[in-house]
């Protein structure tokens, strides 16, 4: 069967067509500009160094899923004869609240509770349920499947996911932390096992899952007990443009000093904090790595501030499960940094983390990266969100197949 996996973004659309029985991707391209002038897709077919570069009117999500179906058949560029040819879609849903600790066949049901979810993901869940939409009504007959970010994390503990403040607003609102990056986390850590040769169910492990967004999770014997991102994703590790965690005090602070609104304060923990708020510089690790070759201290402070909260975050979750198998670092900055992950590493020798500069100079590939006589396994784990997307969509479209023919 191919697997067509869609992640929608307000105004861009990732996606992915993998063949599942050989889990090979097959095809993968990006919507961008989408309602916007100079709407372009560009797509690449796997084995095929010229890239297809569409630029159409694309005004609004069906019309850009439209578009890359047209692509997907391309007779040159394509990769199926026609859209019957894709067995079904597999969506990434941001937020689904405590309605779903596993991925499920979208129906009017599962509809409805995600637009019940809108208001604690108001910036992803809508373009979410706009890819759907354009699915559902440009392939009926093709069974869509919804795969949450936050699933993973509904097997936290109370005492974890509850903030300390009166009971009645997590009855009433449904505040309480979530958790975000769930696909990420499951497959790096199921990944780390298999590394390891251990079940997971007898392992306990971090993983650092440090991109643009970023988040840690504690993971004991295959499930997650805590996790770094909260009621939303604002929550937890210093990132790229956002804060994490702050005082929330600050908040009526900065307002009252700034003459801002709440929500203008927000936009700024979200959008001008995190590592380009304290460099004044950039989010980008690769621009603040080269400003710190040149002398620039606040590059190198919101660089230090990272570490320090990564490490943070490290040390509350080896308390929390009382030890640690498998440190495991992954997304674009724990993939390819390996001086940050140098740095968050170097002072852990005393908890049993020792990481080998020489097998730390690894990028691209798996691979353990700790001393021989490191009590804790370091691992680089490339991230693939889209496989575990395709796998729970495939095995649930079996299931839908073989229940419509009565099997
Ligand atoms: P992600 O959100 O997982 O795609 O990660 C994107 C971030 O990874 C970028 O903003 C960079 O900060 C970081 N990144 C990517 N490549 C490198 C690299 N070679 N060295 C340092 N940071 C990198």
């Amino acid at each position: 069967m191919k697997v067509l996996v869609i992640n929608c973004g307000s105004s861009s659309l990732k996606y992915q067509i993998l063949d599942m029985s050989t889990e090979s991707l097959l095809a993968k391209g990006l919507v961008e500009r989408i309602g916007m002038d100079g709407s372009v897709l560009t797509h690449q077919k796997i084995g095929l160094d010229e890239k297809n570069v569409v630029e159409a009117t694309m005004n609004d999500h069906k019309e850009a899923i439209s578009q890359v179906i047209t692509v997907l058949a391309d007779p040159v560029f394509g990769v199926v004869k026609s859209m019957a040819d894709i067995g079904a879609v597999g969506h990434r849903v941001v937020h689904a609240g405590e309605k779903y600790s596993a991925s499920v066949i979208i129906n009017e049901d599962v509809i409805e509770a995600l637009e019940e979810c809108i208001e604690l993901a108001p910036l992803h869940n809508p373009p979410n349920l706009l890819g759907i939409a354009a699915c559902r009504e440009i392939m009926p007959k093709t069974p869509q499947i919804a795969v949450f970010d936050t699933a993973f994390h509904q097997t936290m503990p109370p005492e974890s996911y509850m903030y300390a403040i009166p009971y009645e607003y997590y009855e009433k609102y449904s505040i309480r932390r979530y958790g975000f990056h769930g696909t990420s986390h499951k497959y790096v850590a199921d990944r780390a096992a298999y590394m390891l040769g251990v079940s997971i169910d007898d392992l306990k492990i971090i993983t650092c899952h440090l991109g643009n967004g970023a988040s840690v999770s504690a993971i004991k014997r295959g499930k997650c007990i805590d996790t770094s991102m909260g009621f939303t994703p604002l929550a937890g590790l210093a990132m790229g443009t956002r804060s994490g965690s702050v005082d929330p005090a600050i908040i009526q602070f900065i307002a009252e000093k700034e003459k801002r609104s709440i929500d203008g304060v927000l936009e700024i923990l979200n959008k001008k904090s995190g590592m380009l708020g304290v460099s004044g510089v950039s989010s980008d690790f690769r621009d603040l790595e080269e400003a710190v070759k040149d002398g620039n201290e606040r590059a190198a402070l919101a660089l230090q501030v990272f570490a320090h909260r990564v490490r943070y975050y490290i040390g509350a979750y080896m308390a929390e499960m009382n030890g640690l198998d498998a440190l495991v670092f992954t997304a674009g900055v724990g993939e390819n940094d390996t001086g940050m992950r140098d740095v968050i590493c170097a002072e852990l020798g005393n908890l049993g983390i020792k990481l080998d500069p020489v097998k730390n100079r690894v990028r691209g590939r798996e691979a353990i990266i700790s001393r021989d006589d490191s009590r804790v396994a370091i691992m680089m784990i490339p991230t693939n969100e889209e496989l575990v997307i395709a796998r729970d969509t495939y095995s649930l479209a079996n299931k839908k197949i073989g229940l419509s023919r009565g099997v």
